[in-house]
């Protein structure tokens, strides 16, 4: 078997992000699968009201296939560089942690691949402490002011009442684990969306995250579907002026990362590329490319099927109990007609193209792949 094993323990940074798809592109002169998420829940103690995958969050769950299986299909992906965890709430059972994450991530060490997981760090530190040794990424959502946000977002699809008291204790246990872990090395990516409630409050919101000890701050829109689906779009407008706002008020000293955002250099208005230009050249500030398709797909690790993502509404194109995570990518990537809406490159400016539901949500009309990155 040939398989890719790197020796690096190059740091992640603002010059260094291999969940990245348009490194690999240069590097492959091609798409190749490079990234791994593996949905390992669907268990949550949260009912977020943006919840991109909260039509599939369930109260039971049946048995998971055998970890070896996966272990397998991870083994024979030929270029991999990273894997990403998520649910669900990925830590929600003490067991998934111990049987499926933990040799998850020290596979992912020994490899030299780097990991990711996402958590709503609400789960007692003890769960946490055991990822320690092995874990790249943090990765949590942050999106609020205080308790009171956090109890109005969090629990919005719950179906019952959850009293205040109840939220304040879950979010002041993620902001105690967030500093402990941050302080115990682990290095806390907090994610906030961009949307209809945080937009005007996202300075705010960046200097608590920097308070919890995270190292670096996400931003991202949010995603129009499942539980989301129901909520106010922003506009465009609205958008690019939160970004601006929050680059005029953010630490200049922490890393901003920004994805998926839906403003692109093929696009002919001044506004746009003067936001982009701005989004270039500030210090500690990256522009991440959708690797959703490009470099990644998820896998079920209850039904072994392949996704696109672990969030968008396209049928699963795979199942890795019988093919290879490689192949698959290659059907996707040559021959699915989503993937061929989007799969423009322009390498100059750095961009590989729009995530598909952005490009639904903003752009239905416009056929990207006639398009071409206007200012360099
Ligand atoms: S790669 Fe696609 S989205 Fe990006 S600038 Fe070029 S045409 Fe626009």
């Amino acid at each position: 078997m040939n398989v890719f094993r790197s020796s690096s323990i190059k740091e992640l940074s603002p010059s260094y992000d291999p969940w990245d798809p348009i490194t690999s592109l240069r590097q492959q002169g091609r798409h190749v699968l490079t990234s791994v998420e593996m949905t390992v829940t669907n268990l949550c103690n949260m009912r977020c009201e943006h919840c991109a995958v909260g039509d599939a969050l369930t109260a039971k769950e049946g048995e998971m296939l055998p970890l070896k299986q996966m272990l397998d299909r991870l083994e024979e992906v030929e270029h991999l560089q990273t894997i990403s965890i998520t649910g669900g709430e990925p830590m929600f059972r003490a067991e998934t942690v111990k049987n499926t994450i933990v040799p998850l991530l020290k596979y992912a060490k020994e490899r030299g691949v780097k990991s990711q997981i996402n958590s709503n760090l609400t789960m007692p530190y003890s769960r946490y402490e055991l990822l320690l040794p092995y874990l790249d990424v943090m990765h949590i959502s942050f999106n609020y002011v205080n308790g009171d946000d956090f109890h109005e977002v969090g629990f919005a699809n719950s179906g019952h009442p959850v009293s205040k008291a109840a939220a304040y204790r879950l979010y002041d246990t993620m902001i105690e684990n967030s500093r402990r872990l941050s302080g115990d090395g682990m290095f806390i990516s907090a994610e906030t969306m961009i949307n209809y409630r945080t937009h005007t409050k996202l300075p705010e919101i960046h200097q608590l995250i920097r308070n919890m000890g995270a190292k670096r701050h996400e931003v991202h829109p949010m995603y129009a579907t499942s539980f989301a689906s129901a909520l106010p779009v922003l506009s465009l407008p609205e958008m690019a002026a939160a970004i601006h706002e929050l680059l005029d008020n953010r630490d200049p000293e922490m890393w901003m990362l920004f994805g998926t955002l839906p403003f692109f250099a093929c696009s002919s208005l001044e506004e746009d590329q003067l936001l982009l230009r701005r989004l270039r050249t500030e210090q500690n500030v990256t522009l991440r490319n959708d690797p959703d398709g490009r470099n990644r797909v998820n896998v079920n690790l209850f039904t072994g099927d392949v996704f696109v993502t672990d969030f968008a509404d396209i049928a699963a194109f795979g199942n890795i109990a019988s093919r290879k995570l490689d192949d698959i990518f290659v059907e996707w990537q040559t021959k699915h007609p989503l993937n061929q809406l989007v799969n423009c490159h322009c390498d100059a400016a750095n961009c590989c193209g729009p995530n598909l539901l952005v490009a639904d949500m903003y752009y239905p009309n416009v056929d990207f792949k006639a398009r071409k990155a206007i200012t360099l």
